[in-house]
């Protein structure tokens, strides 16, 4: 098979029994948004709704997602959601290794299509899995590069429902992500125009 589209990685990923969590699943979760996104969000796994309904982002976690990304002056359907795993883990623990090697060529496919200008990082399990990782609350709030590509690091929505302290660091976090996207967006324009 040739053809590589987000569609066509859905439904790999829908069939995809590659690691464990295949034997949990309701629905895995591919991830959806817009295919041609500048930002690209990516959490650490589905979680119950996600799994009921074969949708990233839909339960209390991705409420609060939802509502940074609408006060940032984005909706979800500009943007791509996904996760590091796409089925959900047995009582939501954490990921394991195996899992998130066994499945990041889903997401690095994802990420080859889209080429979204700043992939955001949503908590310390998407920092580990594809950056060098570390404390995500000392590093959150940075746009860093690695291998020609930028992340912007944040926390994990969810971690705001156990700290409510988080909601307003969150939600600026998303406003300055914007903040950085037009700045590469002015920068570019500006290179452009040196040529013209
Ligand atoms: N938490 C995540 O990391 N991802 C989801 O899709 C939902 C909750
Ligand atoms: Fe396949 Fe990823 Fe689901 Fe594991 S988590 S079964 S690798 S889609």
């Amino acid at each position: 098979m040739s053809k590589n589209t987000l569609e066509i990685i859905a439904d790999e990923v829908r069939k995809c029994t590659l690691c464990r969590l295949s034997e949990g699943r309701t629905n895995a979760v591919p991830g959806e948004g817009d295919g041609f996104a500048k930002i690209m969000f990516i959490g650490e796994a589905p979680g119950r709704s996600e799994d009921q309904q074969g949708r990233p982002f839909v339960g209390a976690a991705g409420k609060l997602l939802t509502e940074a990304l609408q006060e940032a002056g984005l909706s979800r359907e500009d943007v791509f959601i996904t996760n590091i795993v796409k089925c959900r883990p047995p009582n939501n623990r954490v990921p394991k290794e195996e899992e998130r090697s066994a499945c990041k060529p889903y997401l690095e496919r994802q990420i080859a299509l889209i080429n979204p200008k700043i992939i955001c990082i949503l908590g310390r399990t998407a920092y580990e899995s594809l950056l060098e990782g570390g404390s995500i609350t000392s590093n959150r709030g940075r746009l860093v590069k690695h291998n020609n590509r930028f992340y912007f690091l944040t926390v994990h929505p969810a971690a705001i429902i156990y700290n409510p302290e988080l909601k307003t660091i969150f939600k600026n976090d998303l406003v300055n992500l914007v903040n950085e996207l037009r700045k590469m967006e002015e920068k570019k324009g500006s290179t452009m125009e040196d040529y013209v």
